[in-house]
């Protein structure tokens, strides 16, 4: 029995080799496509699969994500609808993701994209900075990396509401829930953080119509998947004044073609896809623990619903 480790565009998957076999010297495991044996891959843990991989391995009892997120198995429809999958939840992985969010969110308290316009014109002038406690971040989703990142901002000072699909009770945090409660959200949302999983009903969903209902000009952070944003809708919504800038992780297309129109915008911040990056050590063990399960039969831990789509 083989778990299968796939990531075609990772140059070195020595690391996460290492940490797994730390966690499980006897563990048996296989980099893509260096199989020899298909029918011994029983787990695999895969990030950007290859189209039609699944076919060659009629014995494999369960995938993992590489990370969080797992719209590229849900999507994949090669790989078997009873193939459980499981994601990666993670302290580390939602530290960082608070890291990325209040480093963004502390650049436009304190008006840093400003100042770098300002900058590149040898402008000297001061700005009456905002403090946190006038300041309203509202973070879309609440689940595993929101509520931790709603939880930090709170203890920073900001005033934090969230949205989820479902009610949500987080000591000093205003929630809303469902589509009916989202404009209510949206109207005093400042700082708009995407913290949702890519569905079917979340595609799509930073659009102009969306993006005017925030207070303006409002600020967005996307670090959740690049589908959620319409594209042409943020140049728009830039243009018409609603937001006064954008801090974006994700991409439609990653990496970012080098033409692309966000490159060079002066109101948009771009970082590649590095917002919280996996730590292969940290995650090791639960990764073996699911193996091990998956092998028995046993409930697996952090599994994805299918139908929810995350
Ligand atoms: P999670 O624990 O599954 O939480 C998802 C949250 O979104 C839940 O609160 C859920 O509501 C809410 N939600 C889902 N569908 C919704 C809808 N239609 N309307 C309103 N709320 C909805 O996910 P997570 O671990 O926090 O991760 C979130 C996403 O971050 C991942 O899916 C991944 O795409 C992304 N991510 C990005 C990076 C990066 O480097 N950029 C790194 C890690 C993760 P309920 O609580 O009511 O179910």
């Amino acid at each position: 029995m083989t778990l299968l480790i796939v990531s075609p565009h990772r140059s070195d998957l020595s690391r996460w080799q290492q940490a797994l076999q730390t966690c499980a010297p006897d563990l048996d495991i296989a980099v893509w496509p260096q199989v020899t044996v298909p029918e011994d891959i029983t787990f695999a843990l895969a990030w950007q699969q290859p189209a039609g991989i699944w076919q060659q391995f009629p014995n494999l009892r369960c995938v993992s994500s590489f990370g969080a997120g797992v719209d590229h198995l849900l999507q994949d429809v090669d790989l078997p609808t009873d193939t459980p999958i499981v994601r990666l939840v993670d302290p580390l992985l939602a530290q960082s993701m608070f890291e990325y969010i209040a480093a963004a969110v502390m650049g436009i308290l304190r008006d840093f994209d400003v100042y770098e316009t300002q900058q590149m014109g040898g402008l000297w002038q001061s700005h009456t900075p905002t403090l946190s406690q006038h300041c309203t971040v509202g973070i879309m989703g609440l689940g595993q990396l929101g509520t931790y990142t709603a939880q930090k901002l709170v203890k920073l000072g900001f005033n934090v509401v969230g949205w989820a699909r479902s009610p949500k009770q987080i000591e000093g945090v205003t929630a809303y829930s469902g589509d009916a409660q989202l404009p209510q959200f949206l109207q005093q949302t400042q700082i708009l953080v995407c913290l949702l999983p890519l569905t079917a009903q979340t595609r799509d969903i930073l659009n102009l119509d969306l993006l005017a209902q925030l207070p303006r000009p409002a600020y967005l952070i996307n670090v959740a998947r690049g589908a959620h944003l319409v594209e042409a809708d943020l140049l728009a919504a830039l243009d018409a004044g609603y937001l006064r800038g954008a801090c974006l992780d994700v991409f439609r297309q990653e990496p970012l073609p080098p033409t692309h129109p966000f490159w060079a915008h002066p109101k948009i911040r771009v970082t590649p896809h590095s917002s919280s990056i996996t730590n292969p050590e940290s995650v090791a063990p639960q990764i073996v623990e699911n193996y091990r399960r998956s092998q028995t039969g046993a409930p697996l831990l952090n599994q994805v619903s299918r139908s929810r789509g995350y």
